[in-house]
């Protein structure tokens, strides 16, 4: 597939493989793009910002709802290629593209929606005879970096507010997985004048890197790991940035929990996407006394999941997105094993599958738990009581969501309030969203907020016009 610069279809002579992790096939090639190449989609990005400025609300709402109706029309086809590039279950890909229309829908709607404020100057020394108010401008081009997981979804999240409220974009999608992403660039370009969506597709370390230095691109909204996060925030300058970053969310069931409830929520929290979901649930901290019990549970829950051919409608467990990401998966594994862990189910590698593993015995200090393990894992770590439950919860770099599972409606209370996270969920899992809701997490988890109302608000600046009336 080529890229998308200026509503022409580039392509280069170097080319990159994009390859079904279930089956090792090719399934299409896309360019890797080098500096130049990425020069021409910001030219482009920034030929097209007025295009967008004198466009009414009205019509860039309808021309995203046109979308809508595109994406809706070819639901299976997008579903099937999702399959095919990330190899996840067909039923799962489906839910995002379901999801995708939700969050176009949604940037649809706030598009008219873009307010400010009257401001009372007079509440402030001096302020006597004015009549203020403020605009929402967009800040002109921004560059959308996303990660392999949900390609589509997550790319959406970025490029509908984006042009919801009038800013023109460049999408570099996953190396991985850029092919869903790029047929829907190419879907919306047919609604939108020319260069109003770009898309470079090669490497992170070249292209990415590019238009987050660039001094021409006004901000960065990237999703991805903690690393790539911390080298953007240190590259990206003055430009606005926002930053959704891995998860390491715990999920605490305390002893007086509904427990076929909570390992419902487990199994779909660890299991979804094959673990790699940066909310999913991978530290499982659990009160002793109930931790035998949820164990034999979770066991059961987990054997009933059926691992195959991710296009097989039966399937609910695909592969990761590579062998070698498996293979991280097993070598750590395996580590808290040596360490003293015991697998309860699962722990087993074929090719890019790794099985559904439950793992007991888990310490806080095992790398297993202390970094973001990215495939279907469930470890078990024991705690005596809600105090030091709280305190491994909050033993983490990251801060992205959490659940707690309890009918104690006190100690659900003290969970929300003293867990370092930016979403707290009471008898759900961690692995939890709506796409209106604000989503981001606190600590190495991420700076700023997705979720499309807060996307706009971090994709406008806010002015303030004055008028002196006296
Ligand atoms: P990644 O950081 O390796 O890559 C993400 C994107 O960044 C890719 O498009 C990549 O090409 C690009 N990139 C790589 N190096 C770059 C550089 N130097 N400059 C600019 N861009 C660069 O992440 P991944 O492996 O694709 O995704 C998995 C990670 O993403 C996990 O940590 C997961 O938790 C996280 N994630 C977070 C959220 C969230 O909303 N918080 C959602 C999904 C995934």
């Amino acid at each position: 597939m080529d890229m998308l610069i200026g509503g022409k279809h580039i392509s280069s002579e170097d080319l990159v493989d994009v390859e079904n992790p279930y089956t090792g096939e090719v399934i299409d090639t896309v360019p890797i793009a080098h500096r130049q190449t990425a020069q021409l989609a910001i030219d482009a990005a920034n030929d097209a910002k007025e295009s967008l400025v004198v466009m009414s609300a009205f019509k860039i709402s309808n021309k995203l709802l046109n979308a809508v109706a595109k994406l809706e029309e070819r639901r299976e086809e997008f579903a099937q290629l999702l399959c095919q590039e990330v190899g996840k279950p067909i039923n799962e890909a489906l839910v995002e593209v379901d999801r995708s229309i939700e969050t176009l829908r949604l940037s649809a709607e706030e598009a008219k929606r873009i307010y400010g404020e009257s401001v009372p100057l007079d509440a402030g020394l001096n302020g006597k005879g004015f009549f203020a108010f403020t605009q929402r401008l967009p800040l002109g081009v921004v560059a959308a970096i996303t990660p392999f997981n949900y390609p589509l979804n997550l790319t959406i999240h970025k490029i509908a507010p984006a042009i919801a409220c009038k800013n023109t974009v460049i999408v570099k999608p996953p190396t991985e997985a850029p092919l869903s992403v790029m047929k829907f660039c190419e879907l919306l370009d047919e609604e939108f004048p020319d260069g109003v969506v770009n898309v470079v597709t090669g490497y992170g370390s070249e292209i990415g890197d590019y238009l987050v230095c660039s001094s021409e691109v006004d901000k960065i909204s990237f999703t991805g790991s903690v690393t790539t996060g911390m080298m953007i925030s240190q590259k990206a300058g003055m430009k606005k940035v926002t930053l959704e970053l891995g998860g390491n969310d715990p999920v605490i069931i305390l002893k007086d929990a509904d427990l076929d409830k909570a390992v419902k929520g487990i199994i779909n929290g660890a299991f979804l996407n094959a673990g790699q979901v940066c909310m999913g649930v991978k530290r499982l901290i659990v009160e002793d006394c109930v931790a035998d019990e949820l164990g034999k549970k979770l066991v059961e829950a987990t054997e009933k999941l059926i691992m195959g051919n991710p296009s097989d409608s039966k399937t609910t467990l695909g592969t990761l997105i590579s062998e070698k990401a498996a293979m991280q998966v097993e070598e750590t594994v395996n580590n808290a094993v040596s360490e003293g862990a015991k697998i309860l189910t699962g722990g087993v590698r074929e090719g890019a599958f790794y099985s559904a593993t439950v793992i007991d015995n888990v310490t806080p200090d095992m790398d297993l738990v202390v970094r973001e393990t990215f495939g279907p894992v469930a470890p078990i770590i024991r705690v005596h009581d809600l105090d030091e439950a709280i305190e491994v919860a909050n033993a983490t770099e990251y801060g992205l969501q959490a659940g707690v599972f309890t009918a104690d409606y006190a100690a659900a209370m003290r969970c929300a309030q003293e867990i370092e996270a930016g979403t707290v969920f009471v008898n759900k899992q961690s692995t939890f969203r709506t796409d209106n809701m604000p989503f981001g997490g606190f600590k190495n988890s991420g700076v700023g907020k997705e979720g499309i109302k807060y996307a706009v608000d971090e994709m406008t600046k806010t002015k303030l016009i004055g008028l002196n009336l006296r």
